[in-house]
């Protein structure tokens, strides 16, 4: 058993209520790898952000939860390196399919946990969200529940069509299962296609095709049944169409890739939203990058001059969200 105090990392519930208050979003970024750290780290030292360092089960295939966990570690001492004096760095589990999976992350040291019962019938999924939560409480880790269904792919979880959220719902299920943040399905989605051309309409000034709204009805419903809860929004890429051009123009072939626009991101980051998800914008960034030294040196072999170019600009675009869209920046506590 380690707690996640012993090894710098906070918990998400004095983050979550600041960002409340003061009407921004804390940023959660998904991390595979080792740039992927280095450049979420050296953006919320930079912006004097709280960072949420989410790891998925595709993660944890790909990269060992031991290793990521060892990482995670490592991110704190490299803030306080960078400068930062107290770093609020959350390690948090993405989409727990498990009681026994979120139980072993408590044990190796995550600060938070999601249990991701959505696809269950309503009654288990309280049954197991409520499970993990008495367990992670006893520790002082923050659990994140989920109600509603967002589609898209995100690793292993993959749905065809949403389902949102049902505001009449949200007040027993947090009563019941005692979770400290609710994830909502008001239309965001997971993966780098969130939307088919047909749903979208084209933007006469641009000829981009601008997807269909969020429903902020269904929110304003949630934020009345439960006023100053922490609200959390999954797949909420917006799918920067620069890396899509880039990543299309160096060799690559993405189609139709559609995400969800930053000014619609902006106005839920005011609300009682307090965590926003986002893994595919740092993909595109980073694909972008290596294709752009692949075709433009390609006698190029040592994997630091593609990296460390990719590494940049998954900076630059974690700067950008904390900036420009989310507002997390000159927010540390200390
Ligand atoms: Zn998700």
């Amino acid at each position: 058993m380690v707690s996640y105090k012993d090894l710098g990392l906070v918990n998400t519930r004095d983050m979550f209520a600041r960002a409340i208050k003061g009407g921004y979003a804390i940023p959660a970024f998904n991390f595979n790898n080792m740039e992927q750290m280095q450049a979420i780290i050296q953006a919320a030292v930079e912006t004097k952000s709280p960072v949420i360092l989410q790891v998925s089960k595709g993660a944890r295939n790909y990269a060992n939860q031991t290793l990521l966990r060892y990482m995670a570690e490592g991110a704190v001492q490299y803030a306080k390196e960078l400068g930062c004096e107290h770093p609020e760095i959350v390690l948090h589990l993405d989409h727990g399919d498990s009681y026994e999976l979120c139980k072993s992350c408590v044990d190796l040291g995550f600060s938070s946990v999601m249990i991701d019962g959505s696809h269950l019938p309503y009654d288990e999924n309280v049954e197991l969200t409520r499970r993990v939560v008495e367990y992670a409480h006893q520790y002082d880790v923050t659990v994140e529940g989920e109600l509603g269904v967002l589609a898209g792919v995100e690793d292993e979880v993959q749905a065809e069509h949403h389902t949102y959220t049902r505001p009449e719902e949200v007040v027993d299920f947090t009563s019941k299962t005692g979770c400290d943040s609710l994830a909502i399905s008001i239309g965001t989605s997971h993966g780098a296609y969130k939307f088919k051309p047909e749903q979208c309409h084209v933007d006469p000034a641009t000829g981009r095709l601008v997807p269909p709204p969020l429903a902020f009805d269904v929110l304003d419903g949630v934020m009345r049944e439960l006023p100053g809860f922490p609200i959390v929004l999954h797949g909420s890429s917006s799918v920067p169409q620069e890396y899509v051009d880039t990543i299309n123009q160096y060799g690559g072939k993405l189609e139709a890739a559609i995400g969800i626009p930053e000014d619609e991101l902006r106005k839920a980051a005011k609300s009682a939203v307090c965590k926003i998800n986002i893994d595919s914008d740092s993909r595109l960034a980073m694909t972008a990058a290596i294709r752009k030294v692949f075709v433009e040196k390609p006698a190029e072999f040592d994997p630091r001059k593609y990296l460390g170019p990719a590494r940049d600009e998954m900076k630059r675009l974690y700067m950008h969200k904390i900036v420009n869209v989310l507002g997390s920046n000159d927010k540390l506590a200390e």
